[in-house]
């Protein structure tokens, strides 16, 4: 451990830089950068708590019969008996389990020590109530503006809310009235969505729209940060890190997987939450629980049917291939989709290609190339170069691009068109079919477009999106 402060403690003061360093987060002890003694004695003092990193339980009868226990790792709530591992401990000497769920960020050991600071809270920079922290001028659509209003009453209030909005609605705009105003009241917000390519996204839009705001964009591998960014942007991973530190938490895209899949991440977002902070929700098509708590009035909220452009949302269309996995399997794209490729292609409309597997996009990809396109490139979650991708994409450089599901939200570009390859694949349901039809028409200047499900039989899921996006637009006054 490395001695990096000259502090000597006393039993009524602490270390105002071990304060400033620990404040809000969790971290295990050997990562603290101040001398192990002077730590100590922070604990004695009842500045610092110490916890176990994993948590055991089941030296009941029941584990002295089967022999097993119940692991809990306290940082990312992981309980998943098959997630965890033993290993002879380098440190302790013993047999120590440690937690493979979060182990991309640091080993967490039964030896483990997470601290947290328990003293006094550091005093904040609060703005003076007249200044004005959003530089951003563009306008809201009417739907905005009310949903901004109820929103920054909500939040104000201390209440959770939910903005249930269609693709395209302008959510990123809306929320600037009630982060401006949390900012003017020293609050600190964070901003998290399940994806990594929705944080770049966001990024820079937050810190123009915020210019005087110190911002940190946290994913994995990102290096935007700011010790005590009152405004933070984070992965819904990267959440584990904190505790009880923000005072209002926005979560995007809260039904995106790996979000809705993944309890852990919902641990990590209590975690970071100081107690009793509220949470805005935002999402296309919000998960049962929280469509069901704002139709019953227990949660407050707002619906947008309409896009911040004015025009509806382009519905669906359906397209039979024929038998896609045998035509694919002889090495020929079925003709139907081939031909809507080479339309759009000949239009000069960058188009999304969405399929059902990283084993698909390969395939697809080649065979797009086979056919004489160029400029067309696959990608998927593992890809090393799929950052680089998108951007070629957006640039214009690729035209083509095929992807997996893990675009189906967050990446827009303007005029873009959509296919989805083998629509009929248990991989998409009503919500992702839903978000990937939502890539279509986004931008005023090019609000129409085409968006088609090929398919070798129409599933209900198919049915369902198509549906929901009608009747999106019914409400939206279409
Ligand atoms: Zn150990
Ligand atoms: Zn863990």
């Amino acid at each position: 451990m490395m001695l990096s402060s000259s502090h000597s403690p006393e039993t009524t003061s602490f270390s105002k830089d071990l304060r400033q360093f620990l404040y809000g987060r969790e971290c295990p002890l050997e990562e603290i950068p101040f001398s192990e003694q002077l730590i100590r004695d922070h604990v004695s003092a009842g500045w610092i708590n110490l916890t176990d990193g994993i948590q055991t339980s089941g030296d009941g009868f029941f584990s002295s019969i089967t022999g097993r226990k119940k692991y809990l790792c306290v940082r990312c709530g992981n309980a998943n008996f098959a997630a965890f591992a033993s290993i002879t401990c380098g440190r302790c000497g013993r047999n120590c389990v440690y937690c493979r769920h979060c182990l991309n960020m640091g080993v967490i050991r039964s030896c483990t020590k997470l601290a947290t600071w328990i003293g006094p809270a550091p005093d904040r920079a609060v703005p003076t109530p007249e200044e004005k922290l959003c530089a951003w001028s563009g306008n809201l659509s009417p739907e905005q503006t009310k949903a901004a209003a109820e929103l920054d009453s909500a939040l104000s209030e201390g209440d959770s809310f939910l903005i249930w909005a269609v693709t395209g609605a302008g959510k990123t705009e809306l929320l600037f009235p009630a982060v401006e105003h949390a900012l003017l009241r020293g609050e600190r917000v964070v901003l998290s969505t399940p994806r990594t390519d929705v944080v770049r996204e966001l990024y820079p839009r937050i810190k123009a729209a915020f210019p005087e705001i110190p911002v940190s964009a946290l994913y994995g591998g990102s290096s935007e940060r700011q010790p005590e960014a009152p405004l933070v942007i984070a992965t819904t991973h990267q959440l584990i890190r904190f505790h009880r530190y923000f005072d209002r938490v926005i979560i995007d895209e809260v039904d995106a997987f790996p979000y809705h899949f993944d309890p852990m991440l919902a641990y990590a977002v209590k975690k970071a939450a100081k107690k009793g902070a509220s949470i805005a929700y935002l999402s296309a098509t919000p998960p049962a629980d929280l469509k069901n708590a704002f139709l019953s009035g227990k949660l407050r909220g707002v619906k947008i049917s309409r896009r911040y452009h004015g025009f509806p949302l382009p519905v669906p269309r359906f397209m039979w291939t024929g038998n896609w996995p045998q035509s694919l399997r002889k090495g020929v794209l079925p003709k139907s989709f081939i031909e809507w490729v080479r339309g759009k292609n000949a239009a000069d409309r960058p188009l999304f290609c969405f399929v059902p597997s990283v084993r698909l996009a390969h395939l697809v990809t080649e065979l797009l190339q086979k056919e004489g396109f160029a400029s067309v490139a696959g990608v998927h979650a593992q890809d090393p170069n799929r950052h680089e991708k998108v951007t070629a994409f957006r640039e214009g450089r690729i035209r083509i691009l095929v992807t997996t599901t893990i675009l189906e939200r967050g990446v827009t570009v303007p005029g873009a068109e959509a296919a989805v390859f083998g629509a009929d694949d248990p991989v998409f349901d009503e919500r992702a079919l839903v978000q990937i039809s939502g890539r279509v028409g986004r931008s005023a200047d090019r609000p129409d477009g085409d968006i088609v499900f090929f398919h070798n039989g129409k599933t209900l899921e198919m049915i369902r999106a198509r549906r929901h996006i009608e009747q999106m637009n019914r409400e939206g006054g279409f």
